[in-house]
C-alpha cells in the first residue's frame, strides 16, 4: 500500500504524461500521495439551491437548477457570445460564454435537468452568469460528492488543460477509489485513541469529500496534529539523543575575571532578567552537558552584557570563546563595547572581519593555537577553515537570523567536541515560531529594558506631509540630537534603492546645507573603510544627520541620535522596521521614531504602520507579524529556512496546537527515547522517512 501511494501520477486514469507534468511542474504534484495530501483552500455549500426569482447581482457564488431553453449568438468581434436561456419554474435567466461556444452547443441543450453554479451579474436589467459550470443533475448523482464542495488552487496554464478545480477533484475522487478508501496509518493507534483523532484513511476523505462541517473539522484536526507533531517529535529528539551523545566542557568555576568584571567594571546592575538569563546559563555551562541556548531580547535590553560575562566564565575555566556577528559594523562594534568593559582587565580580545590585514590574520591564528588569546570577536571570517582555535568553548551567535543554516554547521564542526552555543536573537519570535524553528534549543528571554528607558514615540506622516518632518529634524537638530534618515533596501532592485537613496540625500543636503550642518552617508555598496569613517563621523557626534540604508538596523548604539526617519516605510517588514526603531531611544532623551510613506497604502501596508504607532514590545509586534504576513514571509526565517512546508497547519494560527503535541511528543521520548517499543515503531518510520534526508539542519546550532 505504501508503494502504491508513490505511483507516479502519471499513471492515474485521467492524467496521462502530459498532464502530469502540468501537474508536477505548476503544483510539485507527482505521485498519488502528493494528490492526496493536496489540500482545498476553500469549500463552498452546495447544499442550498437558489430559486431563479430569488437571483439578485450582489449574491456570492449559487447554485440553481433548471433546463435549457435555447442557445442564440449575440454581439461581433471580441464581444461575441453565446448565450443561453436557462428556466426553473419561477423564472429565467442568462448564462453567457465568450469562448468555448462550440462545445458547449455540442454537449448541452434542451431536455435534460441541470444543475448551474455561479455568479450572478447583471446586463441590461437582466440576471446573467458568466463562464458558469454547468452539469447534468443525472451526472451529479453519480459522483463522489460532498454537502461543501472543495476548491483547489489552480493555475492559467493548467485550466488551459482543463485541469480546473472541479478536474482537481475528480482526480482526486478517482484516486480515493482506486486506494478503495483505505490508508495506511501514519500515527500509532495508542496516539489515535487516546486524542481521539480521525484514522487517516477518513481524515484524508473528509478533507476532500466533507459531508458536513463537523466532520471537516475533525479532518482538518487529525491532519494538523500529524504535521506538528512529527515537526516536534523529530526536534526533541534530536535534542534528547544529542545530550545523550555530546558531554559538553564542564565550566566548573565562576572565576577571577568573571568576578573582577562584575564587581568593579560593570557599571551597572543587572536587570531582573538579566539576573535570570544568566542563572540559566551558567547551569547549562557547569552541567557537563553541552548548551544549545537561544537567547531572545528585544533590542536594547541588553544581550551584549549577557554574551560577554558568559565569554568571560568560558575564559575563566581555560577556554576560548568567540562571537560571530552579521556585518563588520556590528562585529566591530561589539569589539568597541566588549574592549572598554574589559578595561583594565588582563582578558585578550582580538578583532577579525574579512578586511583584517594577512600580518593580523596571522597573529590572530598563532594566539588562537597557542591559547593565549581568550576571546574573539568577527563575522563570517571566524568560520574560514583556515581559522583554528586551540580550545574553543563557547560560541555565540549574534543576530542568529542572517546566518545560514550551512554557515552555522561550519561553526559547530570547528571543534571534535562541540563548544557550548549561544544563538542570540534581537527579533523576538513568537513563542510558537520559536518551538518549531529552535525546538531543540533551550529557550532563554530577557523580557525587561534596562530601567530609565522612555518608550519611542512613532509617528506617521505621508509624503505629502515631508515638510514638517524637516521641520523636526531641523528643531531637534538645534536642540542637540542627531538624526538617523533611512531608506529601504531591496534586493531584487537595488540600482533603483540607491537612486532613492541619493535623491534623499540631494534634497536633506540641500535643506541641511554646510558648513552649518554636516551630514553623512552609509551604505552597502562602500568599501568598509569608507563606512566606518561615515559611521565614526556621526558615533562622535561630528555629523548631525546619518543617511543610510538598512545596514544600520543592527546593533549601531549612539546614545545622543534620537530621531529614527524611516522613508517608504510601506515597504519595510514590522520586525524590520522595529529593529530599526531600536537604534533609538538609548539615551536619556525622548526619542521619536517617524515612519514616511507614500499617500496611498495598501490594507496590510497600512495595518503594519498602525502597529507600529501602537505597541514598543517587540513580541507583540513579531506575533502581529506572524498574524499579518504568515511564517513563510517572516523576515529571516526564510533565511534560516523552515526545513518543510507546512500543508495545513498554520504556524500563526496554530499555536496552542503546537504547544500541545510538542507536550505529547516530550512525553513519548521521556519514556522510550529512541523509540524502540513496539507501539512506536510506526514513530520511529515516520520519522526516518520524513526526515533523513533532511537531518543535517537541525544539527546547525
Ligand atoms: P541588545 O544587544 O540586547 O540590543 P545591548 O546589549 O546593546 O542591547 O544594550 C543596550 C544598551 O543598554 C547598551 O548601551 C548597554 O550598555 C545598556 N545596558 C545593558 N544592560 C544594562 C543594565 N542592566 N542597566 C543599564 N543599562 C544597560
Ligand atoms: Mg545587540
Amino acid at each position: 500500500m505504501q508503494d502504491l501511494l508513490e505511483t507516479n501520477i502519471t499513471y492515474l486514469p485521467g492524467v496521462g504524461p502530459r498532464r502530469a507534468e502540468l501537474l508536477n511542474s505548476e503544483l510539485n504534484i507527482s505521485t498519488y500521495r502528493d494528490l492526496l495530501y493536496y489540500f482545498p483552500y476553500k469549500y463552498i455549500d452546495r447544499t442550498r439551491f437558489y430559486r431563479i426569482a430569488e437571483l439578485e447581482p450582489d449574491l456570492p457564488h449559487v447554485q440553481i437548477r433548471g433546463h435549457i431553453t435555447g442557445f442564440y449568438s449575440e454581439g461581433g468581434g471580441r464581444g461575441k457570445r453565446l448565450v443561453a436561456d436557462f428556466s426553473d419554474d419561477t423564472g429565467t435567466i442568462r448564462l453567457i460564454w465568450f469562448r468555448g461556444a462550440r462545445w458547449i452547443t455540442g454537449t448541452y441543450g434542451p431536455g435534460p435537468e441541470y444543475i448551474v453554479f455561479g455568479k450572478p451579474g447583471v446586463f441590461n436589467g437582466q440576471i446573467n452568469i458568466i463562464h458558469p459550470e454547468i452539469e447534468a443533475a443525472e451526472k451529479t448523482a453519480e459522483r463522489i460528492t460532498s454537502a461543501l464542495q472543495a476548491h483547489y488552487s489552480t493555475t492559467e496554464k493548467l485550466k488551459n488543460h482543463f485541469l480546473s478545480s472541479k478536474a482537481i477533484s475528480k482526480l482526486i475522487a478517482t484516486l480515493l477509489q482506486k486506494i478503495n478508501f483505505t490508508l495506511p496509518e501514519t500515527l500509532p493507534g495508542y496516539i489515535i485513541g487516546k486524542y481521539n483523532l480521525l484514522e487517516l484513511g477518513k481524515a484524508l476523505y473528509s478533507i476532500h469529500f466533507p459531508q458536513d462541517p463537523g466532520i471537516l473539522e475533525k479532518a482538518r484536526y487529525r491532519l494538523k496534529f500529524e504535521e506538528l507533531f512529527y515537526i516536534q517529535l523529530n526536534l526533541i529528539r534530536f535534542k534528547s539523543n544529542r545530550s545523550r551523545k555530546y558531554r559538553g566542557f564542564v565550566f566548573s568555576n565562576v572565576g577571577e575575571k568573571f568576578n573582577t568584571f562584575y564587581f568593579r567594571n560593570l557599571p551597572f546592575e543587572l536587570t531582573s532578567a538579566q539576573k535570570r538569563v544568566m542563572k540559566e546559563i551558567r547551569k547549562d555551562l557547569g552541567s557537563g552537558i553541552q548548551m544549545n541556548r537561544l537567547l531572545q531580547g528585544d533590542v536594547g535590553s541588553g544581550k551584549t552584557l549577557v554574551a560577554l560575562m558568559s565569554m568571560l566564565i568560558a575564559v575563566d575555566n581555560g577556554y576560548q570563546a568567540c562571537i560571530m556577528a552579521p556585518t563588520e559594523i556590528l562585529a566591530k562594534q561589539h569589539y568597541q563595547t566588549i574592549v572598554s568593559l574589559l578595561r583594565d582587565m588582563d582578558v585578550s580580545v582580538k578583532l577579525l572581519t574579512g578586511s583584517s590585514a594577512g600580518s593580523l590574520r596571522k597573529e590572530i591564528s598563532r594566539s588562537l593555537l597557542d591559547k593565549s588569546l581568550n576571546i574573539l570577536i568577527g563575522t563570517h571570517a571566524l568560520i574560514e577553515d583556515n581559522v583554528q582555535f586551540g580550545n574553543l568553548g563557547l560560541v555565540i551567535i549574534d543576530e542568529q537570523h542572517r546566518f545560514g543554516v550551512e554557515q552555522r554547521a561550519r561553526l559547530w564542526r570547528k571543534s571534535s567536541n562541540p563548544p557550548h552555543v549561544l544563538v542570540m536573537t534581537a527579533t523576538p519570535i513568537p513563542r510558537t515560531l520559536a518551538m518549531t524553528l529552535y525546538g531543540d534549543l533551550d529557550v532563554s528571554v530577557i523580557d525587561e529594558l534596562p530601567p530609565g528607558r522612555i518608550p519611542v514615540r512613532t509617528m506617521h506622516f505621508f509624503d505629502s506631509e515631508k515638510n514638517k518632518v524637516y521641520g523636526f529634524m531641523k528643531k531637534k537638530i538645534e536642540e542637540g540630537s542627531q538624526v538617523f534618515v533611512v531608506y529601504p533596501l531591496i534586493r531584487e532592485s537595488e540600482k533603483m534603492d540607491y537612486r532613492d537613496l541619493e535623491d534623499g540625500w540631494d534634497t536633506i543636503s540641500r535643506l541641511f546645507p554646510p558648513p552649518r550642518y554636516c551630514i553623512s552617508v552609509v551604505h552597502g555598496q562602500m568599501t568598509p573603510a569608507i563606512k566606518e569613517e561615515s559611521m565614526k563621523l556621526f558615533r562622535e557626534g561630528k555629523a548631525h544627520i546619518l543617511i543610510a540604508t538598512t545596514v544600520i538596523e543592527v546593533g549601531v548604539d549612539i546614545p545622543n541620535a534620537s530621531v529614527m526617519v524611516i522613508e517608504s516605510a510601506e515597504r519595510f517588514g514590522l520586525s524590520q522596521l522595529h529593529q530599526l526603531r531600536g537604534r533609538v531611544g538609548r539615551g536619556s532623551d525622548q526619542a521619536y521614531c517617524i515612519l514616511m510613506s507614500g499617500d496611498k497604502l495598501s490594507k496590510e501596508a497600512s495595518a503594519r504602520i498602525d502597529v507600529m504607532t501602537r505597541s514598543n514590545d517587540g513580541f507583540e509586534i513579531a506575533e502581529q507579524d506572524l498574524l499579518l504576513r504568515g511564517p513563510g514571509d517572516i523576515e529571516g526565517t526564510m533565511q534560516s529556512g523552515i526545513p518543510f512546508d507546512l500543508r495545513i497547519a498554520d504556524l500563526g494560527k496554530d499555536g496552542q496546537l503546537i504547544a500541545w503535541v510538542r507536550n505529547i511528543a516530550e512525553e513519548i521520548i521521556e519514556s522510550d527515547p529512541l523509540l524502540e517499543k513496539d507501539s512506536n515503531a510506526i514513530l520511529k518510520h515516520m520519522l526516518k522517512k520524513m526526515f533523513s534526508k533532511k537531518q543535517s539542519w537541525s544539527n546547525i546550532s
